[in-house]
């Protein structure tokens, strides 16, 4: 029969009832204790050992435990493996629960520390630096469907920074791909939620609740002031607020007024955009290879976070554009200053995430010197930036939330040391001079210490036993000790000395006088110690007085890196300032990718400038030619240009004029069916229908092979109506590339519509790929050489030749594929079209074997064309 679980067991059942799906940390003295499926789980994440402790319901009961002190790292652990944390800590000390048993009249030797659950641990609501990427934000969201749109309430609890949105249900996934938060929230009746989100009660998410939490944090008496904030963003921040509420036990972190994000202030971009631009992680997972680890050289992690957040969301306002493009230039212009500053900003800490954690009372004595030193960096930043003269707007904007300080900084200064340490309790981090009591009792136990260092003397001389040692552990405190051969001179009755130990080689004692001293230094140091922890709550108490002024001051130095950042970037890359338009334009001369162009100068290889001009007149460009030769690289580069001026950097070219859009779309077809699948093509074809509905005429799509993931009959058929939609239905600015030399007969009829292709040449019989633009349709796939370059063996390129011969030859007998397509009506237009007449001068091109020619005949061949024309 399974007995009745013990007191223990049963305080940890009802914790781990509140912890509910979060892994239980039980304090046991020095370590965290896990038990059951928890220590399976956080054994297995953590790889460390699975034991037993004791039986429950006749069972052993799994555990495993990790010490106190190094907690933090398997913390991190943990929350990167997906897992939330639930810590519980001891709320009394073992003398206090023998006093309470005492006064409850229960059995002493049973009486069970207390115990509770004071804080959540979760990917969204770290504040720790060890837990924390430096240039990442850590978004924590929440979500809150209402009717017909949906709320969405994201904050980065670190800094305390917070944004409203309300968007369409539709919307919803590229408003979250967007954010990448780290953890999302949402009522628990939301039947649409993806797997990860955490559901929480519906209650917690009344707008109504959300106004008065926002109301009450802030201390004011309407919302008015702040902006405008619908139901819905309301209703998600009271989601938000109760999450935090629950996973830091009542105490909130540091929240600033919300700002509210309007829908069309920004360059709208869906999910599958943002993975195939791999703008903030590469399609192979990391930051390496991607936009911004090629961009990014901001000095701090604060400019870093802010180029992210500048990149996921850029904006679609002129003026907000040009005012960054100018801050830019201003850096640009002037390495000097470029590079003072940036030497300066390098040195700032980060005072936004130490303000995080000092409002939300986790900070450090080492936090409020960070606090010091960074308002200390912002005051030098603000003189070099008005030396400088004609500041653009923006700078001059940010510089101004650079200073104030000077009373805070002065004080921090006066009242700490130099580099204060991270943990509180050991005291020693108010700067001597600072307050004469601290000063007085630091002296009280430095004498004291003194004096003991004069008794280990004294009694060596006395005892004649140069060995003899005065020392110091946690259990004994002060002692004598000598080598076990010289205890019995110090044992004698009359020696003045007390034995207190006999350890294996040494004997230890006790004397009077050692014991005064001792308890001067006790007395003192806990005296001093209060006076330190007094200080430290004043020094944070005013911290958080000009919490919003810091803040101001961390997002100012954050834009400032950014700019200074960008225009390091733009000289190293040889980068310009992109004119901004408002006309649907976009034309760039020697535009680059520049991640591709990174990656080839690595391996000493250049990288072919190209060309884009499109316009009103000329606004789809299809573009063909060999595989590997420079299509996809083409497009991205040109979305990613986009991208860059929008978001306010100079772009990768030598000049670029852009007309601002709307929503940036970038596809690309399934690469092989077989290999991946048919849901691939599904995927590719929701993808490409969400284009169709969502581009205006202000957007910029970029097609990369649709139609590849299917037949050749289905593909070439879905590209051409895909082309014939974009071009008559949705009048955007476009580039398509295909290898289906067929679509190049939609130039017959589509007249914003050009044709180009990648150049390539046969030398020698190899294929050289130029990765040059051009202009007119691709001549032909160079496929069989492609296969030949890749290395596929001679015998199998000689048969595949010979097949494509006699389908080519098929081909010309029948009209090929898009046979007959000429005549279909064009998509959307009732107009008939035009059969395509045959045009002689076309057919006696084609009739030419220019491999066969000598140079002279080729000559003659020429003279004859000229006549017929
Ligand atoms: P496609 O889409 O035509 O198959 P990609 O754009 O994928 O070709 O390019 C294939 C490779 O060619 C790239 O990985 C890159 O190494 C190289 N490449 C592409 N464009 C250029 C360019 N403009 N200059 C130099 N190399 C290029």
């Amino acid at each position: 029969m399974p007995g009745k679980p013990t007191p223990m067991m049963q305080q940890y059942l009802a914790l781990k009832r509140e912890a509910g799906d979060a892994l239980l940390f039980y304090r046991m003295g020095d370590f965290f204790e896990l038990f059951f499926e928890d220590a399976k789980v956080a054994a297995g994440v953590l790889d460390i050992a699975l034991t037993t402790r004791g039986e429950h319901d006749g069972e052993p009961v799994p555990m495993c435990g990790v010490p106190v002190h190094s907690a933090e790292g398997y913390l991190a652990r943990l929350i990167k493996g997906g897992c939330r944390v639930a810590i519980a800590e001891q709320t009394e000390t073992p003398e206090q629960a023998k006093e309470r048993a005492k006064r409850e009249g229960t059995p002493v030797s049973k009486a069970l520390v207390a115990r509770d659950i004071v804080r959540f641990v979760t990917a969204g609501t770290l504040t720790e630096e060890a837990l924390l990427e430096p240039r990442r934000a850590n978004l924590l969201v929440a979500v809150a469907p209402v009717r017909d749109g949906v709320g969405l309430a994201a904050c980065d609890i670190s800094t305390g920074r917070m944004e409203l949105e309300e968007c369409d249900p539709q919307a919803l996934d590229a408003a979250l791909a967007r954010l990448g938060a780290s953890e999302v929230v949402a009522p628990e009746d939301w039947d649409a939620a993806p797997p990860e989100v955490i559901a929480r009660p519906r209650a917690d998410f009344r707008s109504e609740d959300g106004e008065t939490r926002l109301k009450n944090i802030h201390g004011i008496a309407t919302l008015d002031g702040l902006g405008t904030f619908t139901r819905p963003m309301l209703a998600a921040v009271a989601g938000l607020i109760a999450y935090l509420d629950h996973a830091g036990r009542g105490t909130l972190p540091f929240l600033l007024p919300p700002v509210a994000r309007g829908s069309g202030a920004h360059l709208a971009m869906d999910a599958a955009t943002r993975t195939s631009l791999e703008i903030l992680e590469a399609q192979s997972g990391g930051r390496t290879g991607s936009l911004i680890a090629c961009v990014d050289r901001c000095s701090t992690g604060a400019g870093a976070r802010q180029l992210a957040e500048d990149l996921a969301a850029p904006l679609a306002e002129r003026g907000a554009i040009e005012e960054r493009l100018a801050s830019v230039q201003h850096f640009h212009a002037d390495p000097l200053l470029r590079a003072d500053l940036r030497a300066v900003l390098r040195q700032a800490p980060d005072i936004g995430r130490a303000l995080g954690r000092l409002v939300a009372g986790r900070g450090s004595p080492r936090d409020l010197g960070q606090i010091r030193d960074g308002l200390a960096e912002a005051r030098r930043v603000r003189d070099m930036l008005a030396a400088s003269s004609d500041r653009p707007a923006l700078l001059a904007r940010m510089s101004d939330a650079l200073g104030g300080h000077a009373a805070l900084v002065d004080h921090l200064a006066r009242a700490l040391v130099p580099s204060p340490p991270t943990e509180r309790s050991q005291g020693g981090f108010i700067a001597s001079g600072y307050d004469h009591s601290l000063d007085a009792l630091r002296e009280t136990s430095g004498n004291a210490r003194k004096a003991i260092a004069a008794l280990e003397a004294k009694y060596r001389e006395e005892t004649k036993t140069p060995s003899l040692k005065i020392k110091h552990n946690k259990v004994l405190g002060y002692f004598i000790e000598v080598p076990a051969k010289h205890g019995d001179k110090l044992m004698a009755a009359d020696s003045g000395f007390t034995h207190r130990q006999t350890m294996a080689g040494a004997v230890r004692f006790n004397s009077v006088g050692l014991h005064e001293e001792a308890s001067r230094i006790a007395e003192a140091g806990a005296h001093a110690l209060a006076a330190e922890e007094t200080h430290f709550d004043r020094l944070v108490g005013e911290v958080i007085d000009a919490r919003e002024a810091i803040a101001a001051t961390a997002a100012a130095l954050a834009r400032i890196d950014v700019s200074a950042a960008l225009a390091e970037r733009a000289a190293e890359g040889d980068w310009t300032r992109p004119e901004i338009l408002d006309e649907p334009c976009l034309e760039v001369s020697g535009g680059r990718h520049p991640v591709v162009e990174q990656a080839l100068a690595k391996t000493g290889e250049r990288f072919v400038a190209n060309d884009c001009t499109l316009g009103p007149d000329d606004r789809l460009w299809l573009i063909g030619g060999p595989n590997m030769g420079g299509k996809s690289t083409f497009l991205r580069q040109n979305a990613l240009i986009m991208l860059l001026a929008q978001a306010g950097s100079f772009v990768p070219a030598t000049k670029a004029r852009i007309g601002l859009a709307d929503r940036l779309f970038s596809r690309v077809g399934a690469s092989d069916n077989l290999a991946r699948g048919r849901s691939t093509f599904m995927v590719e074809m929701v993808e490409t229908a969400a284009i169709l509905s969502q581009a205006t005429e202000r957007s910029f799509v970029i097609l990369d092979e649709v139609g590849r993931g299917t037949s050749t009959y289905d593909g070439m058929a879905l590209a051409w109506a895909v082309v014939e939609a974009v071009h008559e239905q949705l009048r955007c600015r476009c580039l398509f590339a295909t290898h289906y030399h067929e679509l190049s007969r939609l130039a017959d009829t589509c007249d914003a519509l050009s044709l180009h292709h990648v150049r390539a040449r046969e030398w020698k019989g190899d294929l050289v790929l130029l990765h040059e633009l051009a202009r007119g349709a691709a001549d032909r796939s160079y496929g069989l050489s492609v296969a030949k370059l890749a290395g596929v063996p001679a015998p199998v390129i000689k048969r595949a030749k010979a097949v494509l011969d006699k389908l080519e030859k098929g081909r010309e007998a029948t009209g090929g594929l898009a046979a007959g397509l000429g005549e279909l009506p064009l998509f959307a237009v009732t107009a008939q079209m035009e059969e395509a007449e045959e045009d002689p001068l076309h057919a006696a091109v084609e009739a030419i074997d220019v491999d066969s020619l000598s140079p002279r005949e080729a000559l003659e061949t020429l003279y004859a064309l000229k006549a017929q024309a």
